[in-house]
């Protein structure tokens, strides 16, 4: 008989809006229990419900982990670690966890262009998973991709086997709650669009290439990308034209996302409306699915246009760690 092991989990920055979600996330996952808590050095010793201004809407906090007293980044011992820290300070606590022989699934970008290090999207590219076996820790760290590059890779992986790719121009539309909590200003952003994100359009070209490259070898592709901050609260949307060598069609097209969809049952919503995807009325708070919509050929036959669109919080942060976890436990045979 099969016995199914309930993995512990440590969660750092357990009070930003991404370690919220992963608390929301797991709290409903009977695959893992979350037994440590991690936030910044004054919160020490303080009981995480009474420090936490909990937003999440997903679900209230679980009384059980309201009642753990937040640890210093030296007491975490929980086999696999969920980071959700600013890149700076994961930069330097994400490699002693690993010497330690901990597992790090992390949101932060400080490793993510590692040649070592996974830059990891299960549906994807799992066979990247691999490169874990070359780092020398005992503890391994993986990646998982910028909340806008998320959206992109995802959309754009099954539209590369149609034709030869020559261009690829993206203009993002990015919900607030991408900048964290309390992110942007309320004066900078109602009944306003931010068209910068600092540093947000490298990472999308150079993420996006490593994603959709070979273990080794980053993918060339010709990208030009404009970001925007949009005053919506979840849900990032991103638009792409895809300029092929040759003609494609809107079927082949239409039944990649349909073959994709029978190795991964869901994962794609392909939308048909006009109006559709929207984040307000397409996205749930626990959505692990890219939302595909738009899809229309340019004024030339070789040019595809189409919509990518998911919640930025869970397939494009916390449950993309979780399913990085997952992957990384099933890799190892982990439930058995
Ligand atoms: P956030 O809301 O600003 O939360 C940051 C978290 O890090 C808080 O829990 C904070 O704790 C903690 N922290 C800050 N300084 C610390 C320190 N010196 N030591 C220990 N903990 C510290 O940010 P977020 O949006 O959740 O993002 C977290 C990470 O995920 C970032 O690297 C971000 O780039 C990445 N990410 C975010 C999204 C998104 O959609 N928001 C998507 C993908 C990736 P205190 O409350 O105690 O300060």
């Amino acid at each position: 008989m099969k016995i199914n092991t309930i993995h512990e989990v440590a969660i750092l920055g357990a009070t930003g809006a991404v370690g919220q979600k992963v608390i929301a996330l797991l709290s409903r996952d009977n695959r893992f229990k979350i037994v440590q808590l991690v936030a910044s050095e004054e919160r020490f010793g303080l009981r995480y419900g009474d420090v936490v201004n909990w937003r999440e809407p997903l679900c209230s906090l679980d009384p059980q982990v309201a009642d753990l007293k937040l640890i210093g980044f030296d007491q975490v011992t929980a086999p696999l670690v969920i980071s959700a820290l600013p890149s700076s300070i994961a930069k330097e606590q994400e490699p002693k966890l690993a010497r330690r022989g901990l597992h790090v699934f992390s949101n932060a970008s400080a490793f993510r262009m590692d040649a070592h290090t996974p830059l990891l999207i299960p549906q994807v590219n799992r066979s990247h998973l691999d490169l874990i076996r070359r780092q020398k820790t005992s503890g391994k760290i993986v990646t998982n991709p910028n909340c806008a590059t998320v959206f992109l890779a995802c959309g754009l992986a099954p539209l590369l086997e149609i034709g030869t790719l020559e261009h690829l121009s993206v203009v993002t539309l990015q919900s607030t709650s991408g900048a964290g909590y309390p992110g942007v200003s309320s004066m900078d952003i109602l009944g306003n669009v931010i068209p910068y994100i600092a540093d947000e359009e490298e990472k999308i070209v150079e993420e996006t290439k490593k994603i959709l490259g070979d273990m080794d070898k980053p993918r060339e592709i010709s990208v030009t990308v404009h970001v925007h901050r949009v005053p919506v609260l979840y849900g990032h949307t991103v638009a792409m034209h895809l300029y092929y060598r040759d003609p494609i069609s809107l079927e082949a097209a239409y039944n990649q996302f349909n073959q994709s969809n029978k190795k991964y049952p869901g994962f794609y919503v392909v939308h048909a409306e006009n109006n559709r995807p929207q984040p307000l009325r397409d996205i749930t708070h626990d959505d692990h699915r890219v939302h595909i919509g738009r899809l229309k050929m340019g004024d030339r036959p070789n040019i595809l246009g189409l919509i990518a669109m998911g919640n930025n919080l869970v397939l494009g942060a916390a449950g993309a760690a979780i399913a990085n976890m997952q992957a990384f436990l099933d890799d190892r045979g982990g439930d058995r």
